[in-house]
């Protein structure tokens, strides 16, 4: 079979010229003799590697230098913990937005640290819009506050980040990082597992502001003790060097390709081109208030649960594969990260289009 175009929310697809690239240096890494994976992360080979990976990531993000750039284990969902036990050592107390399934996992687990404060839920709208965080119940003394920026299952997006004055705003942007210009100052610490817009899974990135370095809870473990990772440039152990690599590929493409801004735009035709479709569909249908939708995750149904099973089987028998919507929620689902081109989602608006007229 050759390469089809795949719409996976994570793993999801890497750019064609990463993977060859890869396969180039697989066997033998420049003139090193060894595979990146066979290869010392203490080498001066491999030293170079995460050195540049993280000088083009702060390149790209424009990440100041007051920042800590970290490559951790664990997944993002590693990070739900790591939060509150890094941060929530002061008041005791944070304010979550739940916005999605990860945002609430975030504000369970952080529960089990401090006292959570949820100032805003759209869960009884099936997660459906990006609510406003409720004045009175805003905590100024909060440890952090904290929001899901890119709700990947339910395909919502904050269209700017929340004012929280003095309070760090803390965000998972596991399935937006880079897909989008976002302005690092307006933070105090950013996560995203590597798996949606940046490279294979193992790897997760943390952006963290160094005055929010060094208050972890005493009982931390010290491997997610976020202190211990910036001293020794997130090699307290061995770092995951092979997905650092891969998404050091990952950010070299981006570059080639011009960027943030230039994605962007490239981001944005190519979620108009579905959204302008379901809106004009009478057959597909997207539940996402219009103010609200993600350009990374196109969530749409029929209405008719048979009839979505129907169009995922087809369109992954045409080429068009992992359309299905999160378990939690059926339907369907697009993800449309920065690896996917513009003619994939041309091919798959084509084939709703067919699919319409046979079955509408
Ligand atoms: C995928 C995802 C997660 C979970 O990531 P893991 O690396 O599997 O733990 C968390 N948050 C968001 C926004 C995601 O998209």
């Amino acid at each position: 079979m050759a390469r089809a175009y795949n719409f996976s929310p994570g793993p999801s697809q890497l750019p064609l010229a990463v993977l060859e690239q890869a396969a180039r240096e697989l066997v033998e890494y420049g003139s090193s003799g060894q595979s990146v994976m066979e290869m010392s992360h203490r080498s001066k080979d491999y030293e170079a590697i995460i050195a540049r990976c993280e000088a083009d990531l702060r390149e790209l993000m424009g990440i100041p230098d007051n920042y800590k750039v970290l490559f951790l284990q664990g997944g993002a969902s590693t990070q739900f913990a790591a939060v509150p036990m890094n941060l929530m050592n002061g008041s005791g107390k944070a304010d979550y937005m739940v916005t999605g399934q990860f945002a609430k996992k975030a504000a369970k687990e952080a529960a089990k640290y401090g006292k959570v404060n949820v100032v805003a839920s759209s869960e009884a709208d099936t997660y459906s819009y990006i609510p406003q965080p409720d004045p009175e119940k805003v905590d100024p003394q909060a440890d952090y506050f904290y929001i899901c920026y890119n709700n990947t299952i339910y395909g919502t997006v904050f269209q700017a980040p929340p004012e929280t004055g003095n309070v760090p705003l803390v965000a998972d942007i596991s399935s937006c990082i880079l897909s989008a210009p976002l302005d690092v100052t307006k933070f105090g610490l950013l996560f995203a597992g590597a798996q949606k817009n940046l490279g294979p899974a193992g790897v997760t990135i943390v952006i963290v502001r160094e005055d929010l370095l060094g208050k972890a809870r005493p009982d931390t473990p010290t491997m997610l003790d976020y202190k211990v990772m910036a001293d020794n440039g997130s090699m307290y152990n061995t770092p995951p060097c092979y997905s650092i690599y891969m998404v050091g590929l990952v950010l070299q493409w981006l570059k080639g390709l011009g960027g943030v801004d230039a994605i962007y735009e490239k981001n944005k035709e190519k979620a108009a081109i579905l959204y302008d479709f379901l809106d004009h569909s009478k057959l597909f249908k997207n539940s996402v208030r219009p103010d609200c939708r993600s350009l990374m995750n196109v969530t749409f149904v029929t209405g008719d649960p048979e009839l979505d099973k129907k169009f995922v089987a087809e369109a992954a028998a045409a080429g068009l594969l992992n359309l299905k919507g999160h378990r939690s929620v059926g339907g369907m689902r697009a993800s449309i990260y920065n690896a996917m081109p513009r003619e994939g989602v041309e091919a798959l608006v084509a084939f709703m289009k067919e699919f319409e007229a046979k079955n509408g």
